[in-house]
């Protein structure tokens, strides 16, 4: 399958980035989330602070890619018809800049599978789901696979009621290609950690 042709642009932001560490690459915007506002910043004080709530702004849009199918099924699992990969449950919210939830936006996800493959004639590993009255949504997928060019990452586009729609990518901490990938966004990192048979990782929208 060709890999996405998403085109590289470096900002200022990402230069900057790119030469963090990876220590840096785990500082998240957790916006009312179960991190606190502290710092990850051992070995690294030029580290800014975990951005709070408010202090983030929106989330950042990235490149949609050339793989983006509309009218995705309505599901919280995209296991369906999926062989291979590591299960992964993705779980957050979807919260204002004044970190108020925003029920029934809509989270449109799409990946690639275990090999790095898009399916291009279906559906699998796609779909769209709305975040409940609190904000909360929860995702059962499996962690993607890696395609040349790009780092590890998940594809979604958010839409709260009534809104435009974000798009944006998800990415995975501790990835050796993060630092490779011109389209990485620390702001964008799941918080993740292995734990029993899946992985279980944790990104807040901020809209
Ligand atoms: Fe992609």
């Amino acid at each position: 399958m060709r890999p996405d042709s998403e085109a590289p642009a470096l900002t200022r932001r990402q230069a900057l980035a790119v030469s963090a560490s990876t220590t840096a690459a785990l500082v998240v915007a957790a916006c009312g989330g179960s991190e606190p506002g502290g710092t990850v910043a051992a070995g690294d004080d030029r580290l800014e602070p975990t951005p709070a709530c408010g202090d983030a702004g929106a989330t950042p849009e990235q490149a949609e890619g050339p793989f983006f199918i509309p009218d995705s099924p309505e599901r919280t699992s995209l296991l369906a018809g999926v062989v291979g990969g590591a299960a992964l449950v993705l779980t957050g919210r979807v919260l204002g800049t004044d970190c108020r939830p925003i029920p029934g936006t809509l989270l449109d996800f799409w990946q690639a599978d275990d090999t790095g493959a898009y399916d291009t004639g279906g559906d699998r590993l796609r779909g769209h789901q709305f975040a409940s009255g609190d904000g909360s949504y929860r995702l059962f997928t499996i962690v993607p696979g890696i395609y040349p060019g790009r780092t590890r990452h998940i594809h979604v586009k958010a839409q709260p009621p009534g809104g435009s729609v974000l798009t944006t990518q998800l990415y995975f901490p501790g990835e050796p290609a993060n630092e490779l990938d011109g389209l990485f966004e620390p702001a964008l990192l799941i918080e993740a950690e292995e734990g029993g048979d899946r992985v279980r990782g944790r990104f807040d929208f901020v809209l």
